[in-house]
């Protein structure tokens, strides 16, 4: 039994006792329209009475079993706690006995550390399935207590409907056809809301109620960089300032400025904002600092880490290298999809591969085309430009996004401290965030944009974005990272189905996970002539891929 089994299992309880307020609401609502179309009033009473009876029933029902799969949820986690502490006692002498095994002791403190966590999460979402059954029995009290107002509704409802049809008849008698028709459209209007409520409901799952938490993305580069003690004084106020504005997530703090991924009340995330435009004005005071408001709660961060790290994103090479001061050319989303559709634009996604495997821009037509470093990690950017130089040369103009346009700014300097022209360098400002928010339809994007969230992902948002990812093991299209699985040859985050993870197929022997680099299915978008140039891997790692870029 696995902690995402647990998770699954509350969150599965959360969806059913959801379902079954629903279904209560619905009924509560069937009931009330029906009503009106009974012809004599004399057994509406039995009715209400009858509906009420059974939203009690629904309610409880829903409650039990919401009880039920929270009990289940607890049971497997309490098992697993049993299991890892049996796995910790069992690794104690081991440990003991291997003199030079602190790297074991490490991986085992991190592995714990990252249970821990997960049964958190796990603990967090049966709280809400409990959540959620409470309130269906809310619900169905409410129901009950509109059952005496419903009665009283309908009889004034049906009042009125007799005054109308007088009125109509008046109109008609008169010889007033504007009258009479929207007389006859007032009397039609209650029987035609009654049959709409009555039809079965469509399948389809009704949009997640907004929440009120805010998301924050934000990077500044500082220019000059920090002294020590200034980086220093940086984390110290942001920590502060985010713990007193109850804010949550990760804070990233170089010499070179900031990159954070924050969650908080939207009035908390917009003071911590102020405070920093405030802090210092001459760098943070036209930071663009991208909120989402309305996320649920259960998206918001865990816990808040303000730490110092060397790089905002990790490339691995020296900070005079790829200095930000001779970057390229930033373009707002609409001038930056104007260009990338010219002839002889080539595209450059500089996230990593995983994120490119669920979306990408496509090249919109023959004029441009795609250029996909496919990196593993960002560590291996510089040598990709290397023995690319040529191709990126030969391109018109080089146009490169990414996430939230951090990773643009030095790997485009990168680019032209190695000889190509600054001046077709462009990077897209604000990145895909950005983009999306200006082309509701998704515009050259295709597929969901990988985000270091509670979101997971998103895309275009006037449409049902495409999906272009495909699970490793049956192919089928699928583009959510929720199953922690990696590459067996590479160690990189693989895309597996639910169905095939339901299946167990993964355990299965002799089954291999394989990314789509290590060849295992490709993205639906990869074309197979020469547009796409997918530059060929050597390299594979022993140790899980993790990102290194927080957007
Ligand atoms: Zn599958
Ligand atoms: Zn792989």
């Amino acid at each position: 039994m696995s902690d995402s089994d647990a998770e699954r299992a509350a969150s599965k309880a959360a969806r059913k006792a959801e379902k079954r307020k629903r279904r209560a609401e619905e009924e509560e609502a069937a009931a009330a329209a029906a009503a009106p179309a009974a012809s004599a009033g004399d057994d509406s009473d039995a009715e209400d009475e009858r509906a009420a009876k059974k939203a009690r029933k629904a309610a409880k029902k829903a409650a039990r079993h919401a009880e039920m799969m929270h009990a289940g949820a607890m049971a497997m986690q309490e098992e697993q706690q049993e299991e890892d502490d049996a796995a910790a006692a069992a690794a104690a002498p081991a440990a003991a006995a291997a003199a030079a095994a602190t790297d074991d002791d490490e991986a085992a403190k991190a592995e714990r550390k990252r249970r821990k966590r997960e049964r958190r999460e796990a603990e967090a979402t049966a709280a809400a399935a409990v959540a959620a059954a409470v309130e269906a029995e809310k619900a169905a009290a409410a129901a009950e207590d509109n059952s005496e107002e419903a009665r009283r509704e309908r009889k004034r409802a049906k009042k009125e409907k007799k005054a109308k049809e007088a009125a109509a008849e008046a109109a008609a008698a008169s010889g007033s056809a504007a009258a009479s028709s929207s007389g006859a459209a007032a009397a039609a209007a209650s029987p035609s809301d009654a049959a709409a409520a009555a039809a079965p409901a469509p399948k389809v799952y009704p949009p997640p109620p907004p929440g009120n938490v805010t998301l924050l993305l934000f990077y500044q580069y500082v220019r000059p960089s920090w002294t020590a003690p200034q980086r220093q004084n940086a984390e110290n106020f942001t920590r502060d300032s985010l713990t007193r504005h109850g804010c949550t997530g990760r804070l990233r703090c170089a010499k070179e400025g900031f990159n954070g991924t924050l969650t908080g009340p939207p009035e908390g995330i917009r003071a911590f904002c102020q405070d920093l435009r405030e802090y210092e004005p001459e760098h943070f005071g036209q930071t663009d600092f991208k909120i989402t408001d309305g996320l649920r709660e259960g998206q918001m961060l865990r816990g808040l880490k303000v730490w110092h790290v060397n790089e905002l994103v990790t490339y691995g090479f020296d900070l005079k290298t790829g200095s930000i001061e001779r970057g390229g050319t930033h373009l707002p989303p609409k001038e930056w999809h104007d260009k990338a559709g010219e002839e002889g634009a080539v595209l450059i996604d500089v996230r990593n591969a995983n994120e490119n495997a669920i979306g990408r821009f496509q090249p919109h037509n023959d004029a441009s085309r795609v250029l996909d470093p496919n990196m593993r990690t960002s560590t291996e950017f510089p040598d990709w430009v290397q023995e690319n130089l040529p191709k990126l040369h030969a391109a018109k103009q080089v146009m490169m996004y990414c996430t939230g346009g951090i990773r643009c700014e030095r790997a485009s300097a990168l680019l032209v401290e190695k000889g190509v022209p600054a001046e077709k360098v462009f990077q897209l400002e604000g990145g895909i965030h950005r983009y999306l928010e200006a082309f509701p339809d998704g515009g050259h994007w295709i597929g969901k944009n990988y985000v270091f969230d509670r979101r997971f992902a998103h895309g275009a948002t006037s449409r049902e974005p495409e999906v272009v990812g495909r699970c490793c093991l049956c192919s089928g299209p699928w583009d959510r990272y929720q199953t922690n699985s990696k590459c067996q040859l590479c160690r990189m985050e693989v895309l597996l189905c639910r169905e095939c993870e339901r299946g167990n197929k993964h355990k299965a022997k002799g089954v291999v996970m394989k990314c789509h680099l290590c060849g295992g299915p490709k993205p639906s978008y990869l074309p197979a002539d020469d547009k796409t140039l997918v530059f060929k891997k050597k390299k594979h790692f022993g140790k899980d891929v993790k990102g290194e870029s927080d957007y």
